[in-house]
C-alpha cells in the first residue's frame, strides 16, 4: 500500500485545481461521480488544439484541417482501443452518456421496437437512462419495466430474469450505480437478455473511470460513457454500438457531414459512423477524451482499482463508526461511492455544513429519483472518491460529517 500510496500522492499533484482553498479549508473534491477533476495534461492538450491545430474536420482544405481530422479520428481509433470494440466504426461521437441513450433511443429503437413491447432497466438507473426510454416508449406504444433491488443494493437477478421475457426487445442498464455504487455483472446480465432475445445497453458513465471494459468480451450491442467523468471535458462522450446494428439503424440528427447526396428532393447518406454525426463536431471534446484515456493508461486501471478500493474501505468504515449515519448500497462489488444519510438530519443541511468545511460531496435526489422512492428517502448526501483523493480528505469528510450531526441533531 505504501507503494500505492506514493504512486497516487503524485498523480494528485497533476490536478491543479487540488491546491485552491475553498473558504480558507483545503478542498477535499469528493465529486467524482458528478465529474472528475481534469490533471494538467488534458488541460495542456485542449489549450494546444486551440492555440495551435484550431480548423474544422473532414473538409481536407489545408493543412490545419488535416491536423485537426488526425486529431478528432485519432481520438476515436482511442475510443475504440479503449473499449475494445474491433473497429473505429464502431465508435460514434456525442455530447456525453445522455445523448449516446437518447441516440440508441432514437434510432435503433425505431427499428427494434414495436407497440406491446418491453424495455427492461433497472431501479437504480440514473434519469439518463430512463427518461428516453420513456419518450421512445410512449412514441411506439412499448412499456417500460424495472428490475428491482435488494436492501444491500445489488440487483435483484431473481427480480430481472422473471421481468425479462420474449416481450423484452431492450435491456437497458448501469454497469455502476451512481449512488449506491453497486456494480453491476454486465457479461452476465447481457447473456441472460441475449438469450431472452433483447438487445443490451450499457451506460457506462460511472465505470469507465474504474476498470477497463472489453465491449467484445461483454457482448453488449451499446455502450454509453461520458468524457467528463473520465478526467476528459465536459459536453463529449461516445456510443459503441456493433457495427451491424449500427448500419440498420436510421440517421438521429439531420445535417452536413452525415450525407452522402443531398438534392432538394432527397438525400443519401453516409456510412456508419459519420451517418449519426451532423454538424460541426466538438473537436477539442475528442482531444481532450484522447489525453484522458492516456492519462487512466498510464497509470493503469489494475493501481487504480486497487487504490480506489482502498479509499473505499477507509471511507465506509470511518463513516460507519459515527453514530446515527447510515449508509444506502454495500454491494460485494462496488465503485468508490459512498452515499449516507445522517438520521434525523435533512441531506443538504448535511451538505451544506461539509462545504463550509472545505469537503465537496453531492445532496440531493443525485438523478435518480426512482431510487430515492424506492429507499424511501428524499435524498442523500454522496461522497465519491477518485485517483487524486487521499486518507487526508475522508478524514475530512468525517470530521465534518461528525461536526454535521453535532450541530443537526
Ligand atoms: N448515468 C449515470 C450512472 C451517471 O452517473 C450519469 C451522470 N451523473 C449519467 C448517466 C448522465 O451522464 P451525463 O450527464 O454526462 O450525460
Amino acid at each position: 500500500m505504501e507503494n500505492l500510496n506514493a504512486i497516487f500522492a503524485r498523480v494528485r499533484e497533476e490536478f491543479p485545481a487540488l491546491t485552491q482553498k475553498v473558504h480558507g479549508k483545503k478542498l477535499s473534491y469528493l465529486d467524482s461521480g458528478a465529474t472528475t477533476l481534469k490533471p494538467r495534461s488534458v488541460i495542456d492538450r485542449i489549450t494546444h488544439f486551440y492555440s495551435y491545430e484550431t480548423s474544422n474536420v473532414h473538409r481536407g482544405a489545408h493543412y490545419l484541417g488535416d491536423v485537426a481530422t488526425q486529431g478528432f479520428e485519432g481520438a476515436r481509433h482511442s475510443v475504440a482501443k479503449f473499449l475494445n470494440a474491433s473497429s473505429s466504426d464502431e465508435i460514434i461521437f456525442v455530447r456525453g452518456t445522455t445523448e449516446g441513450v437518447n441516440l440508441v433511443a432514437q434510432t435503433w429503437g425505431h427499428v427494434g421496437l414495436k407497440a406491446g413491447d418491453e424495455i427492461l432497466i433497472t431501479e437504480m438507473e440514473h434519469h439518463g437512462n430512463i427518461v428516453p426510454w420513456q419518450m421512445l416508449a410512449e412514441q411506439v406504444g412499448a412499456k417500460v419495466v424495472a428490475a428491482g433491488i435488494l436492501e444491500n443494493g445489488e440487483l435483484d437477478l431473481e427480480d430481472f430474469k422473471k421481468k425479462l421475457s420474449s416481450k423484452t426487445k431492450i435491456v437497458a442498464f448501469t454497469a455502476s450505480s451512481n449512488v449506491l455504487g453497486t456494480n453491476t455483472d454486465m457479461k452476465l446480465l447481457t447473456r441472460l437478455a441475449h438469450d431472452a432475445g433483447a438487445k443490451v445497453l450499457i451506460d457506462g458513465a460511472q465505470i469507465v473511470s474504474q476498470i477497463s471494459v472489453d465491449v467484445q468480451d461483454i457482448d453488449c450491442d451499446f455502450f454509453v460513457f461520458s468524457a467528463h467523468k473520465l478526467f476528459g471535458p465536459f459536453g463529449f462522450g461516445a456510443v459503441f454500438g456493433k457495427k451491424a446494428l449500427l448500419e440498420q439503424m436510421p440517421p438521429y440528427q439531420g445535417g452536413g457531414s452525415m450525407i452522402a447526396k443531398v438534392t432538394i428532393e432527397k438525400t443519401t447518406y453516409n456510412d456508419v459512423p459519420f451517418r449519426f454525426e451532423a454538424g460541426t463536431p466538438h473537436v477539442e471534446g475528442a482531444v481532450g477524451l484522447h489525453a484522458a484515456i492516456d492519462f487512466v493508461h498510464r497509470i493503469g486501471f489494475d493501481k487504480i482499482h486497487a487504490y480506489e478500493m482502498d479509499l473505499l474501505k477507509y471511507a465506509t468504515e470511518k463513516l460507519l463508526a459515527i453514530p446515527d449515519v447510515k449508509i444506502y448500497g454495500m454491494a460485494a462489488n462496488k465503485g468508490p461511492i459512498v452515499s449516507f444519510n445522517i438520521k434525523g438530519a435533512h441531506h443538504s443541511d448535511v451538505g451544506q455544513i461539509l462545504d463550509q468545511e472545505g469537503v465537496a460531496v453531492r445532496a440531493g435526489h443525485h438523478c435518480t429519483q426512482p431510487l430515492m422512492a424506492r429507499l424511501g428517502v428524499p435524498g442523500t448526501v454522496r461522497a465519491s472518491l477518485s485517483v487524486y483523493n487521499n486518507h487526508d480528505d475522508i478524514d475530512a469528510l468525517v470530521k465534518a460529517v461528525a461536526k454535521a450531526r453535532e450541530m443537526l441533531l
